[in-house]
């Protein structure tokens, strides 16, 4: 017994081994993958719920790994983050994203912002001199955040929006209701939307419905209160989408209108046109 208790420990030092390698590769990968274009942007579009209209894209971080293809965020963004190499990829995202928009005429594209990213003190300046450069048009960039940006520093994230705000770029709350909601302080922030975490749009059916539609209906009616809009996330199906604009929301996000692609949607961009 004993000795199969060292293999056992062996096999398990061995395992943690090669997870240790596989993470310091994909480090390394990653610093090279910052010189050489490795950073591409995808985008989703974002549409009126009742007519399928384009208001915007988000723009959605992907990585053309030379060997292991095409990664997404969730497998290299932890790694990202601890290493601080994240803001970096992001700014040559939110530069891609900047380009686009100064290149084409469909609605906004908003970037997805780290929360400690947000809070950094150049944060504002850095974008706003980026948009400015690429003569792009700041009211068609805005910037998606969580609750946790907003609540470590409220005084610093108040300052940070007003800015923003100030010279035309908002704001979208992502992933809204599965933070901490703190909801007595929301008013107190400049934000343009709120974006219902797809969790809830997938429990609109099946089983978690009531639960579901008792979330959607709150996030709506704090919405109400606050005069913004919403945007349900991760809309699969013509039930979800019927069931959120039933309960009052007016944009979607999701599958069922466009997958995340390299370029907006030729047959959605046409679909602009008048
Ligand atoms: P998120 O901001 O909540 O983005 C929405 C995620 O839902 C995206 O995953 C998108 O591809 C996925 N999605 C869209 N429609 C559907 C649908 O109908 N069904 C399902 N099941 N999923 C859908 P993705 O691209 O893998 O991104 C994951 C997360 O990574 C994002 O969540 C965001 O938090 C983060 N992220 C993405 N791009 C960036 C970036 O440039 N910078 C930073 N810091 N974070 C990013
Ligand atoms: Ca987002
Ligand atoms: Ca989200
Ligand atoms: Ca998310």
């Amino acid at each position: 017994a004993k000795s199969t208790g060292r293999d056992r420990c062996a096999v398990f030092d061995e395992a943690m081994r090669e997870e240790a390698m596989r993470i310091l590769d994909l480090e390394a990968d990653l610093r090279r993958a910052i010189n050489v274009d490795g950073f591409v942007a995808f985008y989703q579009p974002i549409v009126r719920l009742d007519d399928r209209k384009i208001i915007g894209h988000e723009a959605l971080l992907r990585w053309r790994h030379e060997r292991r293809g095409l990664l997404l965020p969730a497998d290299f963004i932890g790694l990202g983050e601890d290493s601080g190499l994240i803001e970096e990829v992001d700014w040559l995202l939110y530069r891609q994203a900047i380009d686009q928009l100064a290149r084409t005429d469909s609605g906004y594209i908003s970037v997805n912002v780290s929360p400690r990213h947000f809070l950094a003190s150049d944060f504002a300046d850095r974008l706003l001199r980026m948009i400015d450069r690429a003569g792009a048009d700041p009211h068609r960039l805005r910037i998606e955040i969580t609750e946790v940006a907003l609540l470590d520093d409220v005084p610093r994230a108040l300052r940070m929006l007003r800015t923003l705000r100030s010279h035309g770029v908002l704001a979208q709350l992502d992933d809204f209701g599965t933070g901490f909601s703190a909801l007595s302080y929301l008013h107190r922030f400049p934000i343009e939307c709120l974006k219902i975490d797809q969790s809830f749009v997938a429990g609109l059916i099946g089983e978690t419905q009531p639960e579901s539609v008792a979330v959607v209906r709150a996030i709506q009616a704090l919405a109400g209160t606050l005069g913004i809009h919403t945007i349900g996330e991760g809309v699969e199906s013509e039930a979800q989408r019927n069931a959120l604009r039933e309960l009052g929301c007016t944009y979607g996000q999701g599958f069922l209108f466009g997958q995340p692609s390299e370029d907006f949607h030729p047959a959605l961009v046409r679909a602009l046109v008048p």
